[in-house]
């Protein structure tokens, strides 16, 4: 099946031809020709799915095709999503599937200066990309007319529920015409999302592409069950011992985000983060770097880094498992886009059982357990105020830096090998834990290991005690 074959001008073939897309994506078939006709649709697909292009394309061609918007026009299509980046996305591919004709995209959406966004709509557009709290500021303030919209589109609309934007929808959709088609796109249709689907669309056409957890199965995935107080270390290990390039790391609140990306820095590797509390132009900076492997890691939490679309991303990290199963399919699914594969590896905490027990529910199969490497404990700033307080982790035996980073874009860091794994499997055969391997080995080996000041030796003494030595009651081994 070709671009043609759906009913799709000449001029948006090209430009998809252009793009390197050969044969339209099953969502692509799906939808295209049913929103060509006119129709309402509701969509399940998660992006990566070719999603975006599958309402882009047949919006473009319709407005196109219907009465042209002047000058100064008001927006005739709007499509609301979640999220600043899936914004600026959804433009960036308007842009290029619609440069064979006549018509305006504009893209609001908050964290950046208003004004630049109201000139832009004052110029006049005929797309307009959103997200919901900066399109209602402009739609107050009255620089902003909705009445022309004829075609709505709600996309990752599960994410917006979840992002507490039912309201903001609820409002927004009090500001459109009554006469318009509607597309709504979800990853996952709970109970809410049926609901808000009966009240917006009319007779839908359905379309649903593969299953949920279809991505996940192009991905390699393993998980490592580690005391929460070594993930950081296993983490820093893996992306060095493994000479990852490209790896975007999840965890749960903006501000483990924030510390795990300092503690990722002090251990020599360039990261970055992306949360809501980042400025946008902090979090546009991040994502290009990210992109163009000038970091190597981007700590990310879930909703900043939802619908980014990374090409060929190679590793996903779950620092910490998500509270809703689907989301490690979405997680996991930032490294399987388009047809490529990767690996996504889990660091599992014995807190988190029961959340790995609703993934693999979710997944009808269960995430291979790798076995746990020896890494070193690494002498990387405590970014965590609270825990410095409490004195937590700064039982870990402080180390003084050796050698220079085998790769570039890794800074000279404070990373010492650990001396190998025999030492880690007589630790093993000694029943002790991981944690207790990951200090205790280094110890034994007889490497250089002293400590340099009297707080670090003050950490040392406690590590003996009650720092990395403590097992998680999860994780004694028989
Ligand atoms: P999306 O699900 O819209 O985020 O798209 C995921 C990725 O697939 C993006 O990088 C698109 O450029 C790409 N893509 C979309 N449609 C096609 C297609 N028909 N063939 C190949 N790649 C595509």
């Amino acid at each position: 099946m070709s671009f043609s074959t759906l009913g799709l001008l000449p001029e948006l073939v090209r430009a998809v031809e252009e793009k390197g897309y050969t044969t339209p994506t099953p969502i692509q078939a799906g939808t295209i020709p049913a929103i060509l006709t006119g129709r309402d649709v509701l969509a399940g697909a998660q992006t990566g799915t070719g999603k975006t292009a599958a309402f882009v394309l047949p919006i473009l061609q319709l407005l196109s095709q219907g009465v042209p918007g002047g000058p100064r026009s008001a927006p005739r299509a709007l499509v609301l999503t979640p999220t600043r980046e899936l914004a600026a996305q959804i433009a960036d591919n308007a842009a290029g599937y619609g440069r064979y004709l006549a018509l305006r995209t504009a893209v609001v959406y908050g964290g950046v200066g208003v004004n630049p966004q109201i000139d832009q709509l004052r110029r006049g557009c005929d797309l307009l990309i959103a997200t919901p709290g900066r399109l209602l500021d402009l739609s107050e303030q009255r620089v902003l007319d909705l009445s022309r919209i004829r075609c709505f589109v709600l996309d990752e609309a599960d994410r917006m529920l979840d992002m507490g934007f039912i309201h903001a929808i609820r409002r927004v959709l009090k500001l459109l015409p009554g006469e318009r088609q509607n597309m709504m796109f979800s990853a996952t249709y709970s109970q809410d999302i049926r609901a808000l689907a009966q009240r917006i669309l009319r007779d839908p056409v359905t379309v649903e592409v593969a299953s949920r957890n279809a991505t996940a199965e192009r991905v390699t995935q393993c998980l490592y069950r580690v005391p929460k107080e070594n993930k950081r270390h296993l983490l820093a290990h893996l992306i060095q011992d493994g000479n990852w390039q490209q790896v975007l790391v999840f965890t749960r609140t903006k501000h483990g985000a924030n510390r795990l990306a300092k503690q990722l820095e002090g251990a020599g590797i360039a990261t970055g983060a992306i949360h809501g509390n980042k400025s946008q132009n902090a979090r546009v900076r991040a994502l290009e770097d990210f992109k163009s492997v000038r970091i190597t890691a981007l700590v990310a939490t879930e909703v900043a880094a939802r619908g980014l679309d990374i090409k060929e991303l190679p590793h996903v990290v779950n620092y910490e498992l998500p509270n809703v199963p689907e989301d490690y399919v979405h997680r996991i699914g930032r490294t399987a886009r388009a047809g490529a594969s990767g690996s996504a590896v889990s660091l599992v905490a014995s807190d988190e059982e029961p959340l790995l027990r609703d993934i693999e529910r979710l997944l009808k199969r269960s995430i291979p357990v790798a076995p746990l490497p020896a890494f070193p404990i690494l002498n990387t700033p405590e970014a965590d105020p609270g825990a410095e307080r409490a004195g937590a982790d700064r039982a870990v035996p402080q180390r003084r830096p050796r050698s220079a980073p085998q790769d570039s874009r890794h800074r000279p860091g404070t990373r010492e090998r650990h001396p190998g794994n025999g030492q880690s499997t007589q630790a093993h055969r000694r029943g002790e834990s991981p944690a207790r391997q990951a200090t205790g080995g280094a110890r034994r080996s007889g490497e250089a290991h002293r400590p340099h000041s009297p707080q670090d030796r003050r950490g040392e003494r406690r590590g003996g005690h009650t720092g990395t030595g403590r097992t998680d009651s999860g994780w004694r081994r028989a």
